[in-house]
């Protein structure tokens, strides 16, 4: 995940356009602005990119899930289903738009298990958020075809697999809408923000004005009409230095994917050698940003006992099953519905009762592939020395633990 490492000459040129003129934000200014538009111009190339109708920049990739789910119209009383394995923001954005979230187990694509998310579909599922974990694709196709039979829309969370595609088609641009994230840690990076996209106009233009207070965008984008307002909004504006940075880390999307692709195969070679492993089921090998390799070995006991020796030796892998931002049953304030609220929302009704309690429990098929899953996060430069350290400390392993 590493945008940051590319960070250089492209970016800092678009930066300098900005602070040429002084204007830091997307609307307005116009003369003193000399025609630079930064944030449009990122919206612009990022629909092109991904070849979605629209884009709609905001400040961060929780703010894009909100967004997305709030111009579905998407609100208390409904339910939205996800995934049990995905970043805490999934599940935030469906909590702060008032709906509440309900988790499918994940299969060994890491995703969204398409047999799960139908049982769990029901009058009250308003939308559903499939997301595109660790740079590969879920089993998109399924997922939709299951989502057009009960008519539910779809939001692909897309914050981890930018450049990502499933049969050629960019991941994102299957649902509804795609959001992506563009934090300190994701494939591209704007220090902070996100973008949803969505080829429906009507969706985009909602999206537009709700992001800004709900001001009218006529001509949209880029401009206010200024004169009134259809809906309540909020402010959620992405602000030029950071679109800057995003036309610049963009132009080097294609560069990061095909150089993390040579060393997660490089990468991969060395995992292979563990006796016993198998790797994540990828569904379209082709179309993985190889933002990260993920292995599975044959038990909890076996997953613990190699990463004991591969930290012992420098190259330890992530153990997701304890890792307490991304795994259902780590996720000990939403278990325990912690607030700051003083009514309890939104874990409560208004009169106090408890509107869903979360048992750790309920993803048993989850909780089997998780404790037995390791994860590497593939660099875009890798030196040879790493790469010999990686080799070595994988033979350790492989004769330790047998
Ligand atoms: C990073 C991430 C987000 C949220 O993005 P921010 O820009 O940090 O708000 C949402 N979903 C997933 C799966 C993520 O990894």
């Amino acid at each position: 995940m590493p945008g940051f490492e590319v960070f250089g000459d492209k970016e800092k040129q678009e930066i300098m356009d900005v602070l040429e003129t002084g204007v830091l934000f997307r609307y307005e200014f116009g003369e003193q602005r000399k025609g630079i538009y930064k944030v449009r111009t990122f919206e612009e190339n990022f629909a092109k990119y991904t070849g979605a109708g629209y884009a709609q920049a905001v400040t961060s990739g929780t703010v894009a899930l909100k967004v997305a789910l709030a111009v579905l119209g998407v609100g208390p009383g409904d339910e939205v289903i996800t995934q049990g394995f995905t970043f805490v923001a999934t599940w935030e954005a469906i909590f702060d738009i008032g709906a509440t979230p309900v988790f499918t187990e994940i299969d060994t694509t890491l995703n969204m298990d398409p047999v799960d998310l139908e049982k769990k579909i029901n009058d009250r599922t308003k939308a559903i958020i499939p997301v595109h974990m660790l740079g590969s694709g879920a089993r998109i196709d399924e997922i939709m075809a299951i989502a057009d039979k009960y008519n539910i829309p779809v939001i692909e969370d897309t914050a981890q697999a930018v450049g990502g595609r499933w049969r050629g088609r960019h991941l994102g641009t299957f649902g509804k809408c795609g959001t992506f994230s563009f934090d300190a840690v994701k494939t591209m990076t704007t220090g902070e923000g996100g973008m949803v996209i969505t080829d429906d106009e009507k969706i985009w233009r909602n999206m537009s004005e709700y992001h800004d207070h709900g001001h009218d965008h006529l001509p949209n984008p880029g401009g206010r009409g200024g004169e009134g307002r259809s809906f309540i909004g909020f402010n959620y504006r992405m602000m030029e230095l950071q679109g800057a940075i995003g036309i610049g880390q963009l132009a080097q999307l294609d560069y990061i994917v095909a150089s993390q692709k040579k060393n997660k195969a490089a990468m991969r070679d060395a995992v292979s050698k563990l006796p016993g492993v198998t790797f994540r089921t990828l569904v379209d090998e082709e179309g993985d940003s190889a933002t990260f390799l993920a292995f599975l070995l044959p038990s909890r006991e076996k997953a613990q006992a190699v990463n004991r020796v591969l930290q012992d030796n420098g190259a330890g892998a992530i153990f997701f099953a304890d890792n307490t931002w991304h795994y259902y049953p780590k996720w000990e304030h939403l278990l325990e519905g912690s607030t700051l609220c003083n009514s309890g929302w939104p874990f409560k009704y208004l009169d106090g009762r408890r509107k869903v309690v979360y048992d750790p429990e309920i993803l048993p098929n989850s909780a089997e592939i998780m404790n037995r899953l390791l994860v590497y996060q593939v660099p875009v430069r890798i030196s040879d020395e790493r790469l010999q350290q990686i080799n070595a400390a994988m033979d350790k392993a492989a004769s330790e633990i047998s």
